[in-house]
């Protein structure tokens, strides 16, 4: 597979550091260590080691890895591992896809609030879903639900 031409850690790099003083007070602690973790990741600041061929000499730097788990590089891998182990639990049914979404005016209080509010968008959903699904005059049945995050 060819490597993206834009990755984000090249647009951390690049705009992370005015980006987290314009967001300065909405950022979590833990968000920023995702993000020094992405810029870092792959670079001489985690270290790394040199390769050397013993036939032509060819020598080739690799750096370390940040091995977090928001990192698009370090869990590619584990993100299609994670998407084949949930196709994996498909049932020979038909599926669909609902998507649930916030009024643009809750997006304030969600962005410093991300807990709370998502946590009660996934309960209404379900509770939505399971309700109506139930109801005879749609489904009449009880079903189950994957539900994902989409920011
Ligand atoms: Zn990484």
């Amino acid at each position: 597979m060819p490597r993206p031409s834009l990755e984000v850690a090249a647009i951390f790099r690049d705009h992370g550091a005015a980006w987290r003083a314009a967001n300065a007070g909405h950022v979590s602690l833990g968000q920023l260590k995702v993000m020094s973790a992405i810029e870092r990741c792959r670079t001489a600041a985690l270290g790394g080691h040199v390769a050397r061929c013993r036939d032509c000499a060819h020598i080739r730097i690799a750096y370390n890895s940040c091995r977090n788990r928001h990192c698009p590089k370090c869990q590619g891998a584990a993100a299609r591992d994670w998407l084949a182990a949930r196709q994996a639990e498909l049932l020979p049914v038909p599926y669909y896809h609902v998507v649930f979404t916030l009024p643009a005016a809750i997006a304030d209080i969600a962005y410093p609030n991300k807990a709370a509010v998502y946590g009660i968008l996934f309960a209404a959903a379900a509770e939505t879903l399971l309700t109506i699904a139930a109801d005879p005059k749609h489904l009449g049945a009880r079903i189950g639900i994957t539900a994902v995050l989409h920011t």
